[in-house]
């Protein structure tokens, strides 16, 4: 059973139809790559997942429970369950600036108080390890770089044990020379069977590490399919343009 099932996702901005019958389905250990032009409707329908956006008609399930069905929302006390499944990274990092990178890490766990504090902060140094900033534990965010805050913010996604990672262009405020750092933790976090759908620029990424491509252009899902078959033999005219455009 896919993990996640989005179904005829519409969503609107006043006049403006940002979303279109958004239909795909992701299963457990895919890594998804969404790319398109700039207003799309990305970020909308990552968004949207995370119910950072309310949409107007159609479906998400969540493992085994809807998040909204046919437009209609769960109830208020369950929202938070079905959101918490996921963890989302975003362009900006948004990290605490007044709390430490452990800090940053901890927050959300603790204040759930779903799990002993030892737990806690097992988990906190396990994943700081792992994206190579055990020695910024107790650094401020305005003392890292780009590159350090995203990864604290990939460690801090990961803190809730999320059953799906979202990126959103988690790369794209970065330095050049500071992208290679974050994606080869999220290429980690692949090869460990994490599922994410990851919204990227980054072609070499996604022909590398998806397993699945969408398209978005003006709020549709254009083509979807294996890199190897979009990147190599894409289907509409409007896939190649952008693809064109992009290299
Ligand atoms: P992408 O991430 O693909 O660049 P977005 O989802 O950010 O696209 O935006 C899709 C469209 O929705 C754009 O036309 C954008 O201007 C518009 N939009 C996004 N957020 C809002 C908002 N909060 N209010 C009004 N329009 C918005
Ligand atoms: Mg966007």
């Amino acid at each position: 059973m896919a993990i996640l099932e989005i179904t005829d996702l519409k969503k609107s901005f006043g006049p403006l139809e940002v979303l279109k019958n958004i239909t795909f389905d992701v299963t457990k250990n895919d890594v998804v790559a969404v790319i398109g032009p700039s207003g799309s409707g990305k970020s909308t329908m990552l968004r949207s997942l995370v119910h950072l956006e309310t949409i107007d008609g159609g479906s998400i399930r969540v493992a085994d429970r809807y998040l909204v069905k046919n437009g209609a929302y769960a109830k208020p006390k369950e929202l938070s369950s079905i959101t918490a499944r996921m963890g989302m990274v975003f362009q900006q990092f948004d990290l605490f600036p007044h709390l430490t990178v452990i800090e940053n890490l901890e927050l959300a766990p603790r204040l759930t108080k779903r799990e002993p504090l030892d737990a806690i902060k097992r988990r906190s140094s396990e994943l700081l390890a792992k994206v190579g900033l055990s020695d910024k534990s107790n650094a401020y965010p305005n003392k890292l770089s780009g590159g350090q805050k995203q990864r604290v913010a990939i460690a801090r996604a990961l803190m809730m044990n999320p059953d799906v990672l979202l990126f959103d262009e988690p790369t794209s405020a970065l330095d050049p020379e500071l992208t290679g750092e974050v994606l080869e933790v999220m290429k980690s976090l692949a090869e460990e069977h994490m599922t994410m759908i990851v919204v990227t620029h980054e072609m070499e990424f996604a022909k590398e590490v998806a397993n699945q491509v969408i398209f978005m252009d003006n709020g549709h899902i254009i083509e979807t399919g294996h890199p190897d078959q979009l990147f190599g033999n894409p289907q509409f005219d409007r896939t190649k343009a952008f693809l064109n455009r992009s290299n």
